[in-house]
């Protein structure tokens, strides 16, 4: 088997130095797929994601064990900045716009530090802009008088301003209307499909991502509790409703679904 393009090995964090929040968690990336990061409130998706970009010294916070390796790359040894420019590139939780910027001046935001030339990044707005046609329309327009949907796809666009291989999402459809949803994931689809773009997305919203999702990683109370093919764990219904219903998510229940 190739080696993953991120491996994320029995890492464990805490913040503070005290308050611990992942106690063992692995995951793969291949080259290609579209992964989900599924758990309920708190059970350690945005520490993780923030632990593979090596954001969490900012919010004094660390990884205390396991390591985690980006295309070779040690991420807890590689500055925020050079993940980006290696191609590691995470929208945040609660889509991050610079509100008193336009759209157009948030989505050059993101190719700020690429050394681009004017006609480069031209044509990488004008991608996004066919990817995302809403942000055409609103580009003049400041992103804090945007709707939620057209921040989360500013903010979205914004990194692909970036040129990621790796396009790593926190909970992109927190707060935003079911059919605003789909679009933004059918658009992330498309570049997956399309463009071969690896995604890893962090999700509460389950049905939603195992649709769209190739595996999933499933988080409880900071440990991965389950990992396999999105496919086999949307018709396992056992599964669904152990780990995403209403019983909430599974109580220290390890299984391995066939990768
Ligand atoms: P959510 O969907 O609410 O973001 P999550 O699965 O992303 O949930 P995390 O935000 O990673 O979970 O939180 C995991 C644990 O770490 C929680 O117990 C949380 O309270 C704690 N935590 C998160 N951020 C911090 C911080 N900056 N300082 C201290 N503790 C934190």
């Amino acid at each position: 088997m190739t080696t993953p393009l991120l491996r994320v090995e029995a890492v464990e964090a805490a913040y503070q130095g005290s308050i611990v929040a992942l106690h063992g968690v692995s995951l793969d990336v291949r080259a290609g797929e579209i992964h989900a990061l599924l758990g309920a409130n708190g059970a350690g998706k945005s520490t993780t994601l923030k632990a593979v970009s090596n954001l969490l010294p900012a919010e004094r916070g660390q990884v205390t064990a396991g390591r985690i390796v980006f295309d070779g790359h040690d991420t807890g040894r590689t500055s925020p900045a050079d993940l980006v420019r290696l191609g590691l590139v995470q929208v945040l939780e609660g889509r991050h716009c610079f509100r008193a910027l336009t759209v157009e001046e948030n989505l050059l935001t993101g190719a700020l530090g690429r050394g681009a030339r004017r006609a480069e990044i031209a044509g990488d707005l004008a991608r996004v802009y066919g990817i995302f046609p809403k942000l055409k329309d609103r580009r003049r327009t400041l992103a804090g008088l945007c709707s939620g949907g057209e921040q989360q796809m500013a903010a979205i666009g914004r990194a692909l301003m970036s040129r990621p291989r790796l396009l790593v999402l926190d909970e992109p459809s927190m707060g935003l209307a079911p059919l605003v949803v789909r679009d933004i994931f059918e658009q992330l689809r498309q570049l997956n499909r399309e463009e071969g773009l690896s995604i890893l997305v962090a999700e509460q919203n389950s049905t939603v991502a195992l649709q769209y999702a190739d595996r999933a990683t499933v988080l409880e109370a900071g440990r991965t509790v389950l990992s396999g093919d999105a496919q086999v764990l949307q018709q396992r219904a056992d599964i669904q409703s152990f780990y995403f219903g209403e019983g909430g998510i599974g109580r220290g229940v390890e299984a391995e679904i066939a990768a």
